[in-house]
């Protein structure tokens, strides 16, 4: 059966890492709602176009928009077997979007994995980051570094920075997650969704954590 998992936490809490190790492992597609705004950005369609400077800030795109992007991106194929959703959903808005979509898939948001760092760490986490153009891997430059500078180790793609992980703008991200989507945590402990994992271990054991959560509900 599939199963949709979406994973929760501060901006370089280690959502992305994970999403990528989760879905290969067990076999569902990633489905990264930043990662699809940078592609609409690099490819200067439309919707690139009109989300560029508000990636750039660090605000939130309007409900509306992100939830027509994701929906398009859900309903391909490759997620009717399940996704790991990764910064979506980021509003109580989207949350209840995301229901109605999976619900017209047949499915539902099994699991809300929680990976939980303290505040302090994260300006140092993201102001190392660099990320494989090709393939999306997450690497720090410091924490877990590719094997040659620049290059990532899967597929020799070229790894970049964010514009947006720059301590001025990441400040701006930490607002928006706490005034918009630290909501949505109590929300789906309520609904006895949620599991919390802890995200200052290193990665292998974040992983090992997330593993042994989902298997109990697959
Ligand atoms: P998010 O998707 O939540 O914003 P990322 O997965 O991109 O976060 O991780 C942010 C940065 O922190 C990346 O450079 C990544 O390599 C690094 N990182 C991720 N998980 C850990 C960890 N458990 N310990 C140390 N560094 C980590
Ligand atoms: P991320 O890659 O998850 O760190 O997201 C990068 C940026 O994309 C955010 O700072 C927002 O500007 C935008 N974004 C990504 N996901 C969402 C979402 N679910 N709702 C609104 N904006 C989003
Ligand atoms: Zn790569």
């Amino acid at each position: 059966m599939a199963i949709y998992l979406v994973l929760i936490g501060l901006p370089g809490a280690g959502k992305g890492t994970q999403a990528v190790i989760l879905s290969k492992e067990r076999g569902l597609t990633h489905v990264s709602s930043g990662d699809l705004f940078r592609d609409n950005i690099k490819r200067q369609t439309e919707l690139g176009k009109q989300v560029e400077a508000i990636l750039k800030s660090g605000a939130l795109v309007p409900d509306d928009v992100t939830i027509a992007m994701v929906r398009d991106r859900l309903m391909q194929p490759d997620c009717q077997k399940g996704a790991v959703l990764d910064g979506f959903p980021r509003t109580p808005a989207q949350a209840e979007a995301l229901n109605k979509m999976l619900g017209e898939l047949g499915g539902r948001v099994n699991l809300v994995p929680y990976v939980k760092v303290r505040d302090d760490v994260l300006v140092e986490r993201l102001s190392g980051r660099w990320t494989c153009q090709t393939c999306q891997t997450v690497y720090h430059e410091k924490f877990n570094p590719p094997k040659v500078a620049g290059v990532c180790d899967k597929d020799g793609g070229e790894l970049t920075q964010r514009p947006d992980d720059k301590a001025e703008t990441v400040k701006t991200r930490i607002a928006e997650y706490m005034k918009n989507t630290a909501p949505l945590i109590e929300h789906y402990r309520t609904q006895g969704l949620l599991v919390e994992i802890n995200g200052e271990q290193e990665i292998e054991k974040v992983t090992a954590e997330l593993l042994a959560a989902v298997a109990k509900v697959s």
